[in-house]
């Protein structure tokens, strides 16, 4: 009894294997009502299906309509070839080189079309290294090979992920227990979980992304190689990273896939810098992240843009200080080290998620944004307030004060003078220097040594 019970603990049938034939729910089975998809979607399968090609509705919209969430899009399986669906649509067009598929336009709406593939098999792979589509690592490298549907399920990441819907029968077909898994609320991959994650270490992140957006648990199986596999991000194009960093970002649930990423240690692999200021020093560094992150999150919920630049500048920041203080140690004036560990600190991080110039540059507006917003006197608190980078470094601002930084009161400073008439703004900045004159009189600059200027950040407003 006792051996058996060890077998059927080691053997790979308690790993979720694809079936050959799949479960099938029929409509009153299941919870997807027709009239929740795309009718353009529908459309394109039905089309689909009366040219005498298999055709279902598959992925993240079977599986959020099951959980009664509005999809994100609506994407087609097929096993037409990308060519064959852009012969049966005036408005499709094929995209991608290697993967290729066909995108079919419908005003503003665009119904990807994806031929049913295949795994590689690891065991067929050709001599030459050029061609061969996985890395020794096990990587998949290309994923090019058309196959059938049951092919098509098997090479799915999660089996929440590999239901196909048609809606001309309205049936569901469950080739891998998702359905099950949707209903244990479980994010489970298809197969071997190590196999799979070396085959595509994103899947590590994807894993996250859905536990975090549907509120389901990593399966014990598909958690347990997480840690142990997380440094294999290192080996991701850093474009892709970034995108997937986006996508765990904007989707709504940032903050709790930040405790995530940290729980299965995966912060460290895409954010270097800032994994390292969190551990030196937990509650400054966690207490920003996790407040930005909730403010991404309420804005997103309130339908409000939100923009990477102001994102990346949070996560990144609480590892500027120390790089600054480091350049200062070396003989480097403080604005100079300032903007040297800015750029090296940005640098650093494109080489993990490539972050294009477009967002680079506001975010070191952001970040001089802080160094300007205390020097108020004069003309000077009206042109920052005509910047358009003015808004940024100001929310900037409030979020590091709500981490607890001391900033001498400037956040409240800066919301009054938002609001005050003309003539109380010129107060303002009387008061201001009137309260300077009270202060300690100007220390003289000196050529070389004397105490060194903080930089921003933790617990120190930069200095006037
Ligand atoms: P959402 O669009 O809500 O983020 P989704 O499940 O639709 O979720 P996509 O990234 O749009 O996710 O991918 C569509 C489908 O393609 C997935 O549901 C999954 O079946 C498959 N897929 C995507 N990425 C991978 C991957 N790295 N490995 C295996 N299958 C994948
Ligand atoms: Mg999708």
């Amino acid at each position: 009894m006792l051996k058996k019970l060890f077998q059927s603990l080691r053997s790979p049938l308690r790993l979720r294997q694809p079936r050959s034939t799949p479960a099938v729910l029929g409509h009153n089975q299941h919870t997807v009502a027709r009239e929740r998809i795309s009718r353009h979607a529908v459309s394109v399968v039905e089309r689909l299906q009366k040219s005498g090609y298999q055709a279902y509705l598959v992925g993240g919209c079977v599986r959020d309509l099951m959980l009664d969430m509005e999809p994100k899009d609506f994407d087609v399986a097929t096993n037409a070839t990308p060519e064959q669906v852009r012969a049966e649509f005036r408005n499709a067009r094929v995209i991608g080189r290697r993967f290729k598929l066909a995108h079919v336009q419908f005003g503003r709406e665009i119904i990807e079309v994806a031929t049913f593939r295949a795994n590689h098999p690891v065991d067929e792979e050709p001599e030459n290294a050029h061609q061969a589509s996985r890395h020794e690592s096990g990587r998949i490298l290309r994923d090019n090979v058309y196959g059938s549907l049951e092919d098509d399920a098997q090479r799915r990441d999660f089996t929440i992920n590999a239901l196909y819907y048609d809606p001309s029968s309205e049936r569901i077909l469950d080739y891998a227990h998702g359905v099950h898994d949707i209903r244990n609320r479980l994010i489970r991959l298809i197969g071997d979980p190590e196999q799979r994650y070396l085959e595509d270490p994103v899947r590590m992140l994807r894993a996250i992304r859905f536990a975090a957006k549907l509120d389901f648990e990593i399966e014990k199986h598909s958690a347990a190689p997480i840690r142990r596999l997380g440094p294999m991000l290192r080996d991701i194009p850093s474009a892709r990273l970034f995108d997937e960093v986006l996508k765990l970002m904007l989707g709504g649930k940032a903050e709790r896939t930040f405790d995530l990423l940290c729980e299965y240690e995966l912060f460290a692999p895409l954010f270097p810098a800032s994994a390292a200021a969190l551990a030196r020093d937990p509650d400054y560094a966690g207490q920003l992240i996790r407040q930005a992150l909730a403010n991404t999150d309420t804005r997103i919920h309130q339908g409000k843009p939100v923009t990477p630049a102001f994102l990346f500048a949070a996560l990144l920041w609480p590892a500027l200080p120390a790089r600054v203080l480091q350049l200062q140690d070396r003989g480097m004036p403080p604005i100079p080290a300032m903007n040297e560990a800015a750029h090296e600190l940005i640098s650093e991080q494109c080489q993990r998620t490539a972050i294009p110039k477009r967002f680079t540059i506001p975010i070191r507006e952001i970040w001089d944004m802080q160094e300007r917003l205390p020097r108020r006197s004069g003309k000077r608190a009206d042109l920052l307030l005509e910047n358009p980078r003015f808004r940024a470094g100001y929310d900037f601002l409030l979020l590091r004060e709500s981490a607890g930084e001391r900033t001498d009161g400037l956040g409240p400073w800066w919301t009054d003078y938002q609001d005050a008439s003309d003539s109380e703004r010129r107060a303002m900045i009387r008061d201001l220097s009137s309260r300077d004159e009270a202060g300690p009189a100007p220390r003289k600059r000196r050529r070389s040594g004397g105490r060194k200027r903080r930089p921003a950040g933790r617990g120190d407003a930069p200095a006037e």
